[in-house]
């Protein structure tokens, strides 16, 4: 088996456009007896990758729980256990960054997927939309928006640089 999977977030959003009814499967790579409240990958990827970053970031002055902050590379984190799923951040986004899904706190068990073990993740791959996921062994490629998300998962999506003055 090859070691990592590709998720083209690009690909998933426009599917989730396409189909507003279509619920994801979700995917973490910390097994635990109860994943509700997991921190999925497509959120990490997005924080990650396409969250623009905002300098004084309205997703964090609108939680009422103080639930979102910046690590120390700027990029937002969400404490699953202060969240209450209210999504007041996700209206407040100005570019739609975050999905209203990331924040659901009862999770279908059979959409999520361990992805320390192999069957699981060739189930997620499955229940992906088609072509979504893949098995890769391509090397971070910023050329084709395809960048390192932890050492068993790569993610294509739109990088948001802020431009140094
Ligand atoms: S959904 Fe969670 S993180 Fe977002 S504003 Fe509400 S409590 Fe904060
Ligand atoms: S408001 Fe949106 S784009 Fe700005 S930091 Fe928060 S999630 Fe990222």
């Amino acid at each position: 088996m090859a070691d990592k999977i590709l998720i083209d977030m690009i690909k998933l959003r426009d599917a989730m456009v396409e189909d507003s009814s279509i619920i994801l499967p979700e995917a973490v790579f910390y097994p635990s007896r109860n994943m509700n409240g997991l921190k999925t990958i497509r959120e990490l990827a997005t924080f990650r990758f396409s969250c623009r970053k905002c300098e004084d970031a309205p997703c964090i002055s609108v939680c009422p729980s103080d639930a979102l902050e910046k690590d120390e590379e700027g990029i937002i984190e969400r404490h699953t256990n202060l969240c209450i799923a209210c999504k007041s951040c996700v209206t407040i986004c100005p570019f739609g960054t975050m999905m209203t899904d990331f924040f659901a706190h009862h999770r279908n068990k059979d959409l999520m997927f361990d992805l320390t073990d192999e069957k699981a993740l060739h189930k997620f791959i499955k229940a992906c939309p088609e072509g979504t996921v893949t098995i890769t062994d391509i090397d971070e490629t910023p050329d084709k928006n395809i960048y390192r998300l932890n050492e068993k998962v790569m993610i294509k999506d739109y990088l948001y640089i802020t431009e140094k003055l």
